[in-house]
């Protein structure tokens, strides 16, 4: 039987624009045939797709893969196992390594090792050289080179006058300039969200200002100079209105947010859980319902991971001392539509805006899952597969014969208890362990190949 030609029955396809039960013959990654009631021909493989979601490949735009230097939390091999487990087929890395993606020469030598990976490992490059928040890097040629999104994630640049300049250079290179918020001057070093919760636990605060400080500045910036902003890991209600207030004036302002600050509130922390401890910090229940509402309301362009490995030693510390950040690319799916359910259950009644017919909804209302879960699961489906599309410029059509596709197959009636061995990544850092996630990826294929196939990743046959 070929490897790369599949006929995906029974599934209900949606590709952004409508939901259908359709069936779908696919050979290297080109959609030959698409409608009902297709017969399997020779050497091509059935996959059975009834009661599954099939939807194009997720994308991430906010992953970070560690390598170079930090090899030890993962790797560029390890980190996109995890990445195809999750049901990625692309993600942006972040450069937050050693050496830090700031010369052609580096971002070269560095991108020599992502090309034989199943998926795509785009770079990011810094917006200030080494991160050091003082001298820009330059731009326009990196951006020549193929560098789409710049950032100095991990830290926010914290000059407006750098910020300004960078702007000019995106303006001009049509470069996305991707801010982690986070003004240092406002009480930032803590490592808990401000409130009677850090009080009660003794530990130092990080106040919600630190972000929209910064989330406010650089759409003056954005608007009065030009360029494209984008807002990673947005995690507060009053982010969210500011990035509205900016797009209705027709600022170029995309967001972000992650899975986990759609689900986790500070209470999560308990009595000093380090796995719970991250940067922007996890926040209040009223937080996570604006950005449910962001999300309804289409302020929220995508869902980045944040993906965040780290070794053992670093976080089986003390809070105070623990490092920021936890793993999720795998489950960020699974968390973000179980962050959705619990906001339905808060918020029963409003729904999301949808490009699609909403009684299309009925071709999967044979699963166990609601009317209105269904919408928010499209939206979040929306958010990690259309979304980054967009702000990558890659194209968003609607599937039909002759589309090149990458597609996820969701299983919408799995559901099971996180352990650490069902982890990919190197890190085990999951704030999720122990908990029970709904949806799995059945199989992602990317490329035309099926790289994850009944829930397992392909390693021996495409990662070797
Ligand atoms: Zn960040």
């Amino acid at each position: 039987m070929a490897e790369d030609r599949f006929l995906l029955k029974d599934g209900a396809l949606f590709d952004g624009f409508s939901l259908r039960r359709t069936d779908l013959r696919l050979e290297r990654g080109v959609v030959t045939e698409i409608g009902n009631g297709l017969s399997k021909t020779l050497g091509e493989e059935s996959v059975d797709c009834e009661g599954h979601l099939v939807a194009p490949s997720f994308i991430d735009l906010h992953t970070h893969l560690r390598e170079p230097g930090g090899e030890e939390a993962e790797t560029f091999f390890s980190g996109s196992i995890a990445a195809a487990a999750g049901g990625y087929c692309r993600v942006v890395a972040m450069p937050n390594t050693d050496p830090v993606p700031d010369s052609l020469g580096v971002i070269d030598e560095i991108r020599g090792r992502t090309l034989r990976l199943p998926i795509s490992i785009d770079l990011s490059a810094s917006i200030t050289k080494g991160r050091r928040g003082s001298n820009l890097v330059e731009i326009a040629e990196l951006a020549q080179r193929g560098v789409k999104i710049f950032t100095d994630d991990g830290n926010g640049v914290q000059s407006a006058m750098i910020m300004r300049r960078a702007f000019e250079a995106s303006a001009a290179s049509g470069s996305i300039l991707a801010q982690h918020c986070e003004d240092e001057s406002i009480m930032a070093s803590g490592s808990m969200n401000e409130g009677e919760l850090a009080e009660r636990l003794g530990l130092k605060m990080i106040s919600p200002l630190a972000e929209t400080v910064m989330v406010a500045r650089d759409i003056e910036l954005c608007k009065a100079i030009g360029g494209r902003l984008h807002l990673q890991h947005v995690s507060t209600s009053r982010a969210i209105s500011l990035v509205a207030e900016a797009k209705g004036d027709g600022a170029a302002v995309t967001c972000e947010v992650t899975p986990h600050h759609l689900l986790l509130d500070e209470s999560y922390i308990g009595s000093g859980n380090s796995l719970f401890k991250v940067n922007p910090p996890l926040r209040t229940v009223s937080d996570i319902d604006g950005l449910w509402r962001g999300v309804a309301s289409g302020i929220v362009d995508v869902i980045g991971t944040d993906h965040a490995p780290h070794p053992r030693w670093k976080k089986d510390l003390p809070f105070e001392n623990a490092a920021f950040g936890m793993v999720g690319i795998e489950q960020a799916l699974s968390v973000s539509f179980l962050g959705a359910r619990e906001f339905v259950g808060r918020s029963a009644g409003y729904l999301p805006k949808l490009n699609i017919a909403l009684d299309s909804i009925e071709v999967l209302e044979a699963s166990l899952i609601s009317r209105d879960e269904l919408s928010w699961l499209l939206k979040v489906v929306e958010l990690l597969a259309i979304g980054p599309r967009k702000l990558l410029r890659l194209p968003t059509e609607p599937i039909i014969q002759g589309s090149k596709v990458d597609l996820v197959v969701i299983d919408l009636g799995a559901s099971g208890v996180l352990t650490s061995d069902l982890i990919w990544s190197k890190s085990k850092n999951s704030p999720y362990l122990g908990m029970e996630l709904p949806l799995a990826i059945r199989h992602n294929v990317v490329n035309g190949k099926m790289i994850v196939r009944d829930r397992n990743v392909e390693v021996e046959r495409y990662w070797r």
